[in-house]
């Protein structure tokens, strides 16, 4: 099982925006009063962790409004399905990845695809680490619900979605304009334990539904459109990058995004 949750597990990102880091992998919640918006549950394995990090910041898991998934692999998806049916909790998602969290197909790194890599510096610990947390569980939501694309959310730091296909085909940032953050998900990370580079990049390759899709969506972050309506959604004006996997990155997110560009064209290593 997963260990306790640490203090340092828990970063203040903005006066009502905390970055929580589980096993190799992060969720974001965000306040209003007493009430909260949490973006990504975690592994399976992460539950424990994940009400500490309520607890930790004052919010009681019944009041947590909504749960917004980026996407629906295991290690985001966790203690979703339980927050639904312990708490009645919305499980809001881009409306491509519903099946996805309804598991009419799953569209995630198999054990064999992570044999093929496990020669590749930390490929194989990785992979330890992901299953005793629940990262090949069977786990779906029953009853995933989409959100409307083009706007912000009616929810506490009025989130507003932005789809970024390609990690998964219902893939979702979701940028909080009131504090400049972007949180990116899997479509932009900034470090993970099978990659041998820090610093805002794609995941490698197996992570990816589509990767050439992946690595297009990252002009979504740069062109600041939702990509759908065509809305300016504010993404080039964020200033703080909170990835689903890595240490948030404070300055330009229009930076962040050419050097991951760059670094998944090849041009730098
Ligand atoms: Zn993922
Ligand atoms: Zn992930």
């Amino acid at each position: 099982m997963a260990s306790a949750l640490r203090n340092e597990d828990i970063v203040r990102i903005g006066d009502d925006v905390h970055m929580v880091t589980g096993s190799d992998t992060n969720w974001v919640i965000v306040k209003d009063g007493d009430t909260a918006v949490l973006i990504d549950t975690g592994y399976p394995g992460d539950r424990e962790r994940l009400y500490a990090s309520l607890a930790a910041v004052g919010v009681a898991p019944g009041a947590v409004a909504a749960v917004l998934i980026t996407h629906a692999h295991n290690d985001h998806l966790g203690s979703a399905e339980h927050l639904a049916v312990t708490h009645g909790t919305p499980v809001l998602m881009h409306q491509e990845e519903v099946p996805h969290a309804r598991r009419d197909f799953l569209h995630q790194v198999t054990i064999g695809q992570v044999l093929g890599q496990a020669w590749r510096r930390g490929v194989a610990p990785w992979a330890l680490r992901a299953l005793r947390v629940g990262g090949t569980a069977h786990i779906p939501v029953s009853g995933p619900r989409a959100f409307a694309v083009g706007g912000p959310l009616d929810l506490p730091g009025a989130p507003v979605p932005v789809h970024s296909p390609g990690h998964t085909h219902g893939h979702c940032a979701y940028l909080l304009p009131g504090s400049g953050v972007l949180v990116s998900g899997d479509a932009l990370v900034t470090a993970h334990p099978t990659s041998r580079v820090r610093g805002p990049q794609l995941l490698p390759g197996m992570f990816h539904t589509d990767r050439a899709r992946a690595l297009d969506s990252l002009s979504v972050f740069e062109a600041g459109e939702t990509g759908e309506t065509g809305e300016t959604s504010g993404v080039v004006d964020a200033d703080v990058l909170v990835p689903g996997h890595g240490p948030p990155h404070r300055g330009s997110v229009k930076a962040a995004v050419a050097a991951a560009r760059e670094r998944a064209e090849g041009r730098v290593r």
